[in-house]
């Protein structure tokens, strides 16, 4: 088991391949300057990749304390015994409190790769962050049996406290001043021998069709109301006049209308975009999960007592076949 040396939170930045920031890092920034404000500790950035400064500087102007650096080449790509090795050398030499990790699928992957070789917990999807008042531990608040209920994990005993947050749950702040803030550059020696996985190549496969919903500033969802794969058609008319990205409910990829990659909600993608106009769905506690933090909530339904209704900001009672079309005419009318 790791041992706590300092009240210091850390967000894990993963990084792409040209050495950027992954999004969800420099969101994990925001509750991570809270939290760590809150236990009197230092929010440091720990970055891993190769040829990371865009990263560093990025952290810089999110409002880290402090970086962490591991810059060298066998870090370009993720790999999982790569990436567990170091990070639990940091964490070992170190001793941070916290860290918070982006759940993409790599951050999935290494969570509890390094929970179980420190000996500690981890709380996975987490919704919210706060830290106990009585206690001074972090309470990791996410959705429990089937997201009819919320739990609020802590993690009393073992250290450091360890927890895995969607991208999207919360929003990144707009760059402020670039800090001469510390940097530590650390050097982890890492032999064949101890990656058993070797990366070959990288095919984009889906570059033609990425659905890049947590980063779209407007969403157009459809579900089980728009009655088919033909109805996402007015749902896909309205997105383009609105340059918006597509979304879907659960229900509409289980039917087949529309591929997985589009899903909002608690098994799909958590979203925050500035509006997100909902068509044909009812709003199950799920799918709210996925999407309840967006600036503003459009809500199309011809049932009045859908629960949607309750956490829209504009709610349209009507069929959606015959409202779509007419808001994407007057919309692009608007336009010119
Ligand atoms: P419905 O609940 O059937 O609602 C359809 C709505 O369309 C109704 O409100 C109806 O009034 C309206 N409608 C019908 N026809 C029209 C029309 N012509 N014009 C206008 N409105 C119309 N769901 C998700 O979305 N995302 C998830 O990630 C997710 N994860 C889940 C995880 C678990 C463990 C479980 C148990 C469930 C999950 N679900 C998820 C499923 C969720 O519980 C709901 O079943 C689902 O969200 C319902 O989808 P829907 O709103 O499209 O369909």
């Amino acid at each position: 088991m790791a041992v706590e040396k300092t009240k210091d939170l850390w967000v894990f930045i993963e990084t792409e391949d040209e050495g950027t920031a992954k999004s969800v890092g420099l969101e994990l920034l925001v509750p991570g300057r809270r939290l760590a404000d809150k236990q009197n500790g230092k929010l440091v950035a720990v970055i891993l990749g190769s040829n990371v400064a865009p990263a560093l500087e990025a952290v810089k102007a999110h409002g880290a304390d402090e970086a962490i650096v591991v810059d060298q080449p066998e870090l370009k790509h993720y790999n999982t015994d790569a990436y567990a090795k170091v990070l639990c050398e940091l964490i070992e030499k170190y001793g941070p409190s916290v860290m918070l990790i982006g759940a993409t699928n790599n951050g999935r992957d290494i969570g509890p790769r390094i929970s179980c070789r420190l000996g500690t917990g981890l709380t996975a999807d987490c919704t919210a962050l706060d830290i106990d008042d009585e206690t001074g531990n972090m309470a990791w608040t996410r959705p429990a049996f089937g997201g009819n209920l919320m739990a609020t994990i802590m993690c009393p005993d073992h250290r450091p406290q360890l927890g895995t947050v969607r991208p999207g749950v919360f929003k990144k702040s707009e760059p402020g001043e670039v800090k001469d803030i510390p940097v530590i550059k650390e050097k982890v020696e890492i032999t064949d021998a101890e990656k058993r996985v070797e990366l070959l190549e990288v095919i984009n496969e889906m570059a033609g069709e990425l659905v890049d919903l947590e980063n779209a500033e407007i969403i157009v969802s459809g579900g089980r109301g728009v009655g088919g794969p033909e109805g996402f058609a007015p749902v896909r008319e309205l997105a383009e006049v609105l340059g918006a990205t597509v979304g879907a409910s659960r229900a509409a990829v289980d039917a087949g209308w529309i591929p997985h990659a589009h899903q909002v909600g608690q098994t799909g993608k958590t979203v925050g975009p500035k509006i997100y106009i909902a068509c044909g769905i009812s709003g199950a506690i799920q799918h709210l999960a996925g999407m309840s933090s967006s600036d503003v909530i459009i809500a199309i339904n011809k049932d009045p007592d859908a629960p949607i209704f309750n956490v829209a900001d504009y709610g349209l009672v009507g069929d959606l076949k015959v409202v779509l079309p007419i808001l994407t005419e007057k919309i692009r009318k608007y336009k010119g």
